[in-house]
């Protein structure tokens, strides 16, 4: 999909100040975000348009790049990062983390978003990327995976003071957080945000954890089994809730996101839920017809080539219907289609070569006359 332009995408005009940029941008985040459109691809791309065209236009630096140098100037994964490592571009977990710090811990959809203490208690969301192959996909499969990550320090099990003792928070008198009432054009909203005398815990801690300095928490890393379940696309993703990383001092842990992405395959071209494969035959196969065997996503199938098929041309043949990729929502496989390709002999052996000549002498030298709808089929193997 082409890059849209930042300002288009929001909607707004080159002159646009934050808050005009803001109201547009909570607006269509709202309308796209994935919790309220299930399998929806579409507006899934648009929430993340929608976010990264926000985090950079709102950024003043970003903003005046951007308007210089065009995408040029900007790294939308940079924007996105803010202290989150790795990750190719900008993506849909870079687009939930920019919509979390602008709506912070509002519960907007019902979920499990806000808790009894402030957010910036809990740990933070990880990503990661898997890789998956066709075949994997087709049918679904369990993955183990390694996650770098913050573990609860053990020294001081994850209390982050060494004798274990803390003494409650005086600004906030334990509760973490501090309340406030506001009104926005999204009603009347209660705003929460943590205490800063003791960083939204509600203790303070006097004698640090020399491990984890008082944290709680230490670089570790967690070997998690996933259910892939089959029929994703790229870029599809899940979140695995509460295999972030841990809180600090023993708050709640943030959320694993994992994107997908699919590898190439050396055979097989996904279309949605189909497949296609080329079938490279002999041109007598093409002239005379041929039963042949060919790889399929779970095996082999015999197909029959009808004599006098074209190059090019695409079949769909009945036995390889429904040998394709289920759809995520449990819809049926599609089909496996084969694009015939007639390979011209580069290398013929003497017999094949007087069998040729003789081949030449009946057919002549007229020029063959070429079949309706021949140019049609190649556009259509060929594609746009
Ligand atoms: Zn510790
Ligand atoms: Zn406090």
């Amino acid at each position: 999909m082409a890059k849209r332009d930042y300002y288009e995408v929001l909607g707004v005009d080159k002159s646009a100040d934050l808050d005009t940029l803001k109201k547009a941008y909570r607006k269509l985040a709202l309308q796209y975000h994935p919790d309220r459109n299930p399998n929806d691809a579409g507006a899934e791309g648009r929430f993340k348009e929608v976010n990264e065209a926000y985090e950079i236009l709102k950024d003043p630096q970003k903003r005046p790049a951007y308007d210089q140098f065009g995408y040029a100037g900007v790294d939308p994964a940079a924007a996105a990062a803010a202290g989150y490592r790795g990750g190719v571009g900008f993506d849909i977990g870079d687009a939930l983390r920019a919509f979390m710090r602008e709506f912070g811990g509002f519960d907007l959809f019902g979920g499990e978003a806000g808790g009894q203490r402030a957010r910036d208690h809990r740990g933070g969301d990880r990503q990661i990327r898997l890789a998956l192959t066709l075949e994997e996909i087709a049918i679904g499969s369990t993955k183990k995976v390694r996650v770098n990550k913050l573990v609860p320090c053990t020294t001081c099990r994850g209390r982050g003071s060494a004798s274990g003792t803390t003494v409650t928070c005086d600004v906030c008198g334990g509760s973490g957080q501090l309340r406030r009432v506001q009104r926005s054009f999204l009603g009347q909203m209660v705003s929460v945000s943590a205490c800063e005398k003791c960083g939204g815990e509600g203790e303070i801690v006097r004698d640090p954890c020399p491990t984890c300095r008082g944290s709680g928490v230490v670089q570790g890393q967690e070997t998690i089994s996933l259910n892939i379940p089959p029929g994703v696309m790229e870029g599809n993703y899940m979140t695995v809730r509460g295999h972030g990383d841990a809180g600090p001092r023993s708050g709640p842990p943030g959320d694993l996101i994992v994107v997908m992405t699919e590898k190439p395959h050396p055979v097989f071209e996904r279309h949605g839920r189909d497949i296609l494969s080329d079938l490279p035959i002999h041109p007598h196969q093409a002239v005379l017809g041929v039963h042949i065997e060919v790889p399929t996503l779970g095996g082999t199938a015999e197909v029959e080539i009808e004599p006098g098929t074209i190059s090019g041309k695409v079949l769909r043949p009945r036995q390889l219907r429904g040998k394709g990729i289920p759809g995520r929502g449990g819809q049926d496989p599609g089909d496996h289609y084969l694009r015939v390709i007639v390979v011209t002999p580069a290398k013929l052996s003497v017999d094949e070569r007087k069998l040729w000549e003789q081949l030449a002498k009946v057919s002549g030298s007229v020029p063959p006359k070429v079949q309706k709808g021949f140019f049609d089929r190649m556009r259509e193997a060929f594609g746009p």
